[in-house]
């Protein structure tokens, strides 16, 4: 049983890679960013809440997302393994997610970080705003700005948080989608 994190910036293709494994071995792929768009689509309280910092680009607070994953982890990470996909984004994240697998003698098995070029996938994402009639594909660079901000501040410094326990392994996300998965399915099988 293999518990994994796949760590990197919007776009670099972190939904797609986990996806593929989901579908090669049977892993559990939780997602924070599906299980928030879930609340909005039921429109609970929650959802509502969320709702306006995901707009933003911000995070959610920790103690809703701790919350959030807790009660599937557990039971998934124990039957199946889990893909873990946009969770841990920062260090009090990790932390409250190493008790909750160490409470039941698991661990993280391998933590994957998917490296793009910023510039490129910035780039890509201006040229499809720019070409767009629709306004709000403008607010979208904006929003992705703001998100690779809040990568960089809040998330990258769970890296090192990993590396230490010498768990942490850097994919080229530039590479075609096939080869992301091959370089990604010999860590996990090293
Ligand atoms: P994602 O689909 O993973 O890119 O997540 C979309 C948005 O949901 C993020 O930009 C955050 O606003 C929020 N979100 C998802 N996961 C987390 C998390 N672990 N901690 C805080 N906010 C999160």
């Amino acid at each position: 049983m293999m518990n994994i994190i796949l760590f990197g910036p919007p776009g670099a293709g972190k939904g797609t890679q986990a996806e593929r494994l989901v579908a090669e071995r049977s892993m559990v792929h939780l997602s924070t960013g599906d299980m928030l768009r879930a609340e909005i689509a039921s429109n609970s309280q929650l959802g509502m809440r969320a709702k306006q910092v995901m707009d933003s680009g911000k995070l959610v607070s920790d103690d809703i997302m701790i919350k959030m994953i807790e009660s599937r982890m557990a039971d998934d990470a124990a039957k199946f393994g889990v893909i873990l996909d946009g969770f841990p984004r920062t260090v009090n994240q990790a932390v409250a997610l190493d008790e909750m697998l160490l409470g039941n003698n698991m661990a993280i098995d391998h933590a994957i970080e998917i490296c793009v070029d910023e510039e490129a996938l910035f780039g890509r994402i201006e040229h499809r705003a720019s070409q767009s009639v629709q306004v709000r594909d403008d607010d979208n660079a904006e929003v992705l700005k703001q998100r690779l901000k809040v990568y960089h501040d809040n998330t990258a410094p769970v890296l090192p948080f990993y590396r230490n326990k010498a768990v942490l392994t850097q994919v080229d996300g530039m590479m075609e989608i096939e080869l992301v998965a091959k370089k990604i399915s010999e860590v996990l099988d090293s």
